[in-house]
């Protein structure tokens, strides 16, 4: 083992804890982290200014702010759309949102049998587990409660949410969600991946989590022992964009993989981050080069304070279009769209008539086939 894996194998909960504990909290630590006078020469220089620290108040009032060192060392001061900061940087239209005007257009809250879990499809349940992230996502589309500074009881809500699993022989599936999931103690993971685990009719769970894109050294020995013990479990991660891909990320997913996980990701259409199929063709690559299948890309959810990532329908399908032919299937996520009102996922599959004629040709090449057989 060289010494970079072995460091990455001794790390332990501490650095981790450590790590959030020093993440950016506060527009004052953001600027001396990135630099007065680097800021001042920059496209964000207006985040200096006088008016956008109110702002910045009002906004971190309703959705905190935070991120990570390691996260925000990837940034680019000098490019004006600059992936990681658009992720992260507070604008004043999450508070105005001149189009979109629901909190929870995908009616979680009215989904939810007990608080906290969201029973919207009969087969699979959405527990969200934490008000907490290593970073907070301007886009995220349950900012309506993410972020939020109390903490959630998980002790008194696992006897409930357990019994009501158990009760209901339909649910095949649990996500543990948030927030952020891997936000929680070791000891709570474990807990509530043992009695999920003794419930006969799951067949599937599911963790949701950003800390591998944001803070992957949440992704510990410990941890991956806990995920081992409890095989099999999926995890989800969320990476939005190539640079997000680091070698840290690379040996963390392998070490995760090492521990019988199988490891999917979903990204989310964000404009002037990711609306582009060349970005996009290089993500879905270099995710599959880490061993990560591109599970979904979501068009963005229609949520208040998050129509400045809005990108159209129109130009999500003809972004598909171009990856298709572009990308071998492995590295093709299927592109969804959540309707409102609690609807459901669907996915959205541009060409339909190329691939009837597609089909047609397959059936003309079989009949063919069959007729020179005969022969
Ligand atoms: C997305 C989602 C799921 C999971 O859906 P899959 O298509 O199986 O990934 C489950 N519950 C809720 C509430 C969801 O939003
Ligand atoms: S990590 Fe997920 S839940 Fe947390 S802020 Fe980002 S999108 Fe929202």
């Amino acid at each position: 083992m060289n010494s970079s894996l072995s460091n990455i194998y001794f790390d332990t909960n501490k650095y981790w804890k450590k790590e959030l504990q020093n993440s950016i909290k506060t527009l004052e630590e953001l600027i001396d982290f990135l630099g007065k006078e680097r800021i001042k020469k920059s496209p964000y220089s207006y985040i200096l200014e006088e008016s956008y620290k109110k702002n910045f108040q009002k906004i971190h009032q309703n959705f905190r702010f935070q991120v990570t060192k390691y996260y925000i060392s990837l940034a680019n001061l000098y490019n004006q759309n600059c992936p990681i900061l658009l992720q992260i940087l507070p604008n004043i239209k999450e508070i105005e949102d001149p189009v979109f005007k629901e909190k929870d257009p995908l009616r979680e809250e009215i989904h939810s049998p007990i608080p906290e879990l969201v029973h919207r499809y009969p087969d699979r349940v959405l527990w969200y587990l934490s008000h907490n992230c290593a970073v907070y996502c301007r886009f995220c589309m349950r900012k309506r409660k993410v972020s939020h500074p109390s903490t959630i009881s998980i002790k008194q809500n696992l006897f409930s949410i357990i019994e009501y699993i158990k009760n209901n022989k339909n649910i095949k599936e649990v996500i543990l969600s948030g927030g952020d999931p891997l936000s929680l103690e070791d000891k709570f993971i474990e807990e509530i991946l043992f009695h999920l685990k003794r419930i006969e009719h799951l067949y599937s769970i599911r963790i949701h989590t950003r800390m591998p894109v944001t803070l992957p050294y949440r992704i510990t020995e410990e941890l991956c022992n806990i995920l081992e013990k409890y095989y099999p479990v999926t995890v989800v991660t969320h990476f939005n964009h190539p640079i997000e891909l680091t070698d840290i990320v690379y040996e963390k997913i392998k070490f995760l993989k090492k521990s019988g996980v199988l490891v999917l990701n979903q990204s989310v259409l964000l404009k002037n981050i990711n609306d582009n199929a060349s970005i996009l063709e290089e993500l879905f690559l270099k995710l599959i080069k880490f061993g990560i299948k591109p599970y979904y890309l979501h068009h963005c959810d229609e949520v208040y304070g998050t129509s400045h990532f809005r990108v159209s329908l129109q130009k999500g399908i003809e972004i598909i279009r171009q990856l298709q032919g572009r990308n071998p299937g492995i590295a093709l996520p299927k592109y969804v769209v959540d309707l409102p009102d609690g609807g459901g996922k669907i996915p959205i599959v541009p060409n339909i008539l190329k691939n009837m004629i597609h089909q047609i040709r397959n059936i003309y090449v079989i009949i063919m086939l069959i007729i020179k057989y005969i022969n």
